[in-house]
Protein backbone atom coordinates (compact mmCIF):
# COMPACT_ATOMS: atom_id res chain seq x y z
CA UNK A 1 0.00 0.00 0.00
CA UNK A 2 1.50 3.37 -0.99
CA UNK A 3 2.25 5.61 1.98
CA UNK A 4 0.43 9.09 2.64
CA UNK A 5 2.79 11.72 2.21
CA UNK A 6 2.36 15.38 4.19
CA UNK A 7 4.63 18.45 2.93
CA UNK A 8 4.62 22.27 4.23
CA UNK A 9 4.10 24.90 2.14
CA UNK A 10 6.05 28.29 2.09
CA UNK A 11 5.41 31.25 0.24
CA UNK A 12 3.91 34.81 0.44
CA UNK A 13 0.65 35.73 -1.03
CA UNK A 14 0.66 39.02 -3.30
CA UNK A 15 -2.59 40.15 -3.24
CA UNK A 16 -5.01 37.06 -4.35
CA UNK A 17 -2.34 34.95 -5.59
CA UNK A 18 0.47 33.26 -4.29
CA UNK A 19 3.64 31.42 -4.85
CA UNK A 20 4.78 28.30 -2.69
CA UNK A 21 7.27 25.86 -2.58
CA UNK A 22 6.65 22.41 -0.59
CA UNK A 23 9.42 21.43 1.85
CA UNK A 24 9.88 19.06 4.46
CA UNK A 25 8.41 15.76 3.01
CA UNK A 26 7.15 13.45 5.66
CA UNK A 27 6.08 10.29 5.11
CA UNK A 28 2.89 8.32 7.19
CA UNK A 29 0.80 5.07 7.32
CA UNK A 30 -1.51 4.31 4.87
CA UNK A 31 -4.30 6.55 5.55
CA UNK A 32 -2.84 8.91 8.25
CA UNK A 33 0.52 11.20 8.37
CA UNK A 34 2.02 13.30 11.27
CA UNK A 35 4.09 16.42 10.17
CA UNK A 36 6.87 18.34 12.37
CA UNK A 37 4.05 20.62 13.79
CA UNK A 38 6.68 22.74 16.13
CA UNK A 39 8.86 23.52 12.83
CA UNK A 40 5.77 25.01 11.37
CA UNK A 41 4.61 26.73 14.23
CA UNK A 42 8.72 28.45 14.68
CA UNK A 43 8.51 28.82 11.52
CA UNK A 44 5.85 31.20 10.79
CA UNK A 45 6.71 33.11 14.03
CA UNK A 46 10.16 33.96 12.73
CA UNK A 47 9.28 34.04 9.09
CA UNK A 48 5.64 34.38 8.59
CA UNK A 49 5.83 32.42 5.62
CA UNK A 50 3.43 29.74 5.87
CA UNK A 51 0.89 29.16 3.35
CA UNK A 52 -0.11 25.66 4.36
CA UNK A 53 0.24 21.88 4.19
CA UNK A 54 0.31 19.38 1.37
CA UNK A 55 -0.98 15.60 1.87
CA UNK A 56 -1.83 12.82 -0.52
CA UNK A 57 -4.86 10.46 0.01
CA UNK A 58 -2.97 7.34 -1.87
CA UNK A 59 -6.49 5.14 -1.77
CA UNK A 60 -8.91 7.90 -1.65
CA UNK A 61 -10.34 10.56 -3.18
CA UNK A 62 -9.33 14.04 -3.07
CA UNK A 63 -12.03 15.20 -0.95
CA UNK A 64 -11.53 16.97 2.33
CA UNK A 65 -12.05 14.36 5.29
CA UNK A 66 -13.98 15.31 8.96
CA UNK A 67 -10.02 15.25 10.21
CA UNK A 68 -8.56 17.53 7.39
CA UNK A 69 -11.48 19.88 7.90
CA UNK A 70 -10.97 20.13 11.77
CA UNK A 71 -6.49 20.12 11.58
CA UNK A 72 -7.29 23.08 8.96
CA UNK A 73 -9.84 24.79 11.35
CA UNK A 74 -6.99 24.51 14.09
CA UNK A 75 -4.34 25.53 12.00
CA UNK A 76 -6.20 29.10 11.06
CA UNK A 77 -7.18 29.92 14.25
CA UNK A 78 -3.36 29.43 15.09
CA UNK A 79 -2.11 31.82 12.47
CA UNK A 80 -5.79 33.64 12.04
CA UNK A 81 -4.52 34.18 8.09
CA UNK A 82 -5.83 32.34 4.90
CA UNK A 83 -3.96 28.74 4.54
CA UNK A 84 -4.45 26.37 1.50
CA UNK A 85 -4.74 22.17 1.76
CA UNK A 86 -3.94 20.77 -1.50
CA UNK A 87 -4.48 16.97 -1.73
CA UNK A 88 -3.48 14.98 -4.41
CA UNK A 89 -5.00 11.36 -4.48
CA UNK A 90 -4.47 9.01 -7.43
CA UNK A 91 -6.83 10.89 -9.57
CA UNK A 92 -6.84 14.18 -8.63
CA UNK A 93 -4.71 17.31 -7.43
CA UNK A 94 -7.33 19.61 -5.53
CA UNK A 95 -6.43 23.04 -3.48
CA UNK A 96 -8.68 24.20 -0.66
CA UNK A 97 -8.43 27.70 0.73
CA UNK A 98 -9.66 27.88 3.98
CA UNK A 99 -10.42 31.58 5.54
CA UNK A 100 -10.11 32.71 9.57
CA UNK A 101 -12.67 33.43 11.90
CA UNK A 102 -15.37 33.41 12.46
CA UNK A 103 -16.53 32.04 9.41
CA UNK A 104 -14.02 29.37 9.04
CA UNK A 105 -15.44 29.13 5.71
CA UNK A 106 -13.40 27.08 2.92
CA UNK A 107 -13.49 26.89 -0.92
CA UNK A 108 -12.30 24.69 -3.53
CA UNK A 109 -10.25 26.65 -6.06
CA UNK A 110 -9.36 25.63 -9.42
CA UNK A 111 -7.05 28.62 -10.35
CA UNK A 112 -3.69 26.73 -9.59
CA UNK A 113 -0.42 25.13 -11.02
CA UNK A 114 2.08 23.14 -10.02
CA UNK A 115 5.19 22.36 -11.31
CA UNK A 116 7.53 19.95 -9.34
CA UNK A 117 8.01 21.64 -6.12
CA UNK A 118 6.48 25.18 -6.78
CA UNK A 119 2.75 25.67 -6.58
CA UNK A 120 1.43 29.22 -8.19
CA UNK A 121 -2.33 30.03 -7.56
CA UNK A 122 -5.05 32.27 -6.52
CA UNK A 123 -7.50 32.03 -3.68
CA UNK A 124 -10.72 34.21 -3.49
ZN1 LIG B 1 -6.63 14.17 4.08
Amino acid sequence: MEKEICKIVLGKYRKRFFLGRLVKKTIGTGHSVKFDGNWVLKREEERGDVLGFYHSHPNGNHKLSERDIKTMAAWIDCFDKTLICIIESPLELELYDFYPSPSRVYFNSRWFIKIGSLILGRVK
